[in-house]
């Protein structure tokens, strides 16, 4: 390892090819289809996640999403059910077929995290947090890593190498906005990261509009250029009721937007050559 140069395994290869990587049967990057990753975010109770679960197959979606560890700015706010959240998860994955995604925070729960995911979230508060990175190295699961968000390209690539470098090969980068001096939106979603990830690194690269612009209004508009910029995924978070979400319901999308969005981010899938 030590004789790699910084990024080698990240680095895009001769071939210009993006590689794949499969989540339990779905397969992201490369030539295959954009995939749809949505869901709350956090998981709530039982009834929550199954009912949104539901919502999520019936658009079309392919991956559920849901935090059971949450990352809160404040330390009073909603921190996650934890394992109990991670258990209703893996029902409604059961239920439903589709493979979950949820965030693992600290080394010390990746054990319970494995036990119940599909694929490890890195998040973006932890996008340096070279002890956890180094341990998801060492997963059987794949692992979507979040950009920083006041991280550049080259400081996000180098934090994939460091999975890469423990031997997991199953990494995806997941754009989900940067801090800038513009205050309309939460972040600012930084759509040249797509096709500039896309020319350094062979990883399949995902957008999150959610918490790029952290205002429900916007977010079909940004997933449709998200599309437009070549994403292999774009990770949507949805609510059958924003109002009541314990985090981050200004940004869900309600199920009914949800559902006349997807047609139209397949249109646009197609016109640069790929399906949805
Ligand atoms: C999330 O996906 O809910 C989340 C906490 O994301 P980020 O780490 O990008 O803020
Ligand atoms: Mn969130």
């Amino acid at each position: 390892v030590s004789q790699l140069k910084p990024g080698q395994l990240a680095a895009q290869q001769s071939t210009g090819k993006t590689s794949t990587v499969d989540i339990c049967g779905v397969s992201i990057g490369g030539d295959s289809a954009v995939t749809l990753i949505c869901g709350p975010c956090s998981v709530e109770s039982r009834e929550q996640i199954l009912s949104i679960a539901r919502l999520v197959k019936d658009s079309g979606a392919r991956i559920l999403r849901g935090g059971a560890f949450k990352p809160r700015t404040s330390p009073y706010s909603f921190q996650g059910l934890r394992e109990d959240g991670l258990r209703f998860l893996a029902e409604a994955r059961n239920e439903t077929g589709l493979p979950v995604i949820t965030e693992v925070m600290d080394a010390r729960e990746l054990p319970i995290v494995e036990r119940y995911a599909d694929c490890l979230q890195i998040g973006a508060r932890n996008m340096q947090n070279f002890t956890l990175l180094k341990e998801v190295g060492k997963s059987h699961l794949p692992v979507l890593l979040k950009r920083g968000f006041s991280a550049t390209i080259d400081e996000f690539i180098l934090s994939a190498e460091y999975i890469l470098s423990e031997g997991n090969t199953n990494v995806l980068l997941c754009e989900r906005g940067i801090r800038t001096f513009e205050p309309s939106t939460r972040y600012t979603l930084d759509l040249s990261a797509v096709p500039i990830l896309k020319s350094k690194t062979h990883l399949p690269v995902i957008v999150d509009p959610s918490h790029g612009v952290g205002v429900r209004e916007i977010v079909p508009q940004m997933s449709l250029a998200a599309v437009a910029a070549g994403a292999d995924a774009v990770m949507l978070e949805v609510h059958n009721s924003p109002e009541d979400a314990r985090s981050d319901g200004e940004q869900a999308l309600f199920p009914e937007t949800l559902a006349k969005l997807v047609p139209r981010l397949r249109a646009v899938a197609n016109a640069i050559g790929r399906d949805l």
